[in-house]
């Protein structure tokens, strides 16, 4: 699969069984549909987070297109306080995160602060800035 935004061939990690695509040059990641459900697992918390997911195609950031489809993908704001912005493929192949937004939202979406997916993110992105 190639990143949607550099257009790099991206590598497969695997975090907690899952595969993720990762992008090593704009450091951004793909998740598959459910792929997200699954990495946080599925507590209420979880739940609310995904709710409140909302499409937003009014936000003017550049359109990125489904790696999958190669169609332009819809802007989500998630979470209801200060929400970031992530793209959501039109017909649920998944998930792009810019570079530190899978963290961000594994912040609002875990009970844990120091949830294990969250070190092995935060070890992938310090060792790549090293
Ligand atoms: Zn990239
Ligand atoms: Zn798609």
């Amino acid at each position: 699969m190639r990143c949607p935004v550099c257009k790099n061939p991206m590598v497969i990690l695997e975090l907690q069984q899952i595969e993720i695509d990762y992008c090593t040059f704009c450091q951004g990641i793909w998740l598959d549909a459910g792929e997200l459900e699954a990495l946080l697992g599925d507590t209420q918390q979880v739940q609310d987070l995904l709710t409140s997911f909302k499409i937003d195609d009014a936000i003017r950031e550049k359109r990125i297109k489904c790696p999958i489809c190669n169609k332009k993908m819809h802007k989500i704001q998630a979470g209801q306080h200060n929400p970031i912005i992530i793209d959501k493929c039109r017909i649920d192949h998944g998930l792009w995160f810019d570079s530190g937004e899978l963290q961000q939202i594994i912040e609002m979406g875990s009970l844990h602060k120091e949830n294990e997916i969250l070190i092995l993110l935060k070890d992938i992105f310090t060792n790549k800035l090293k």
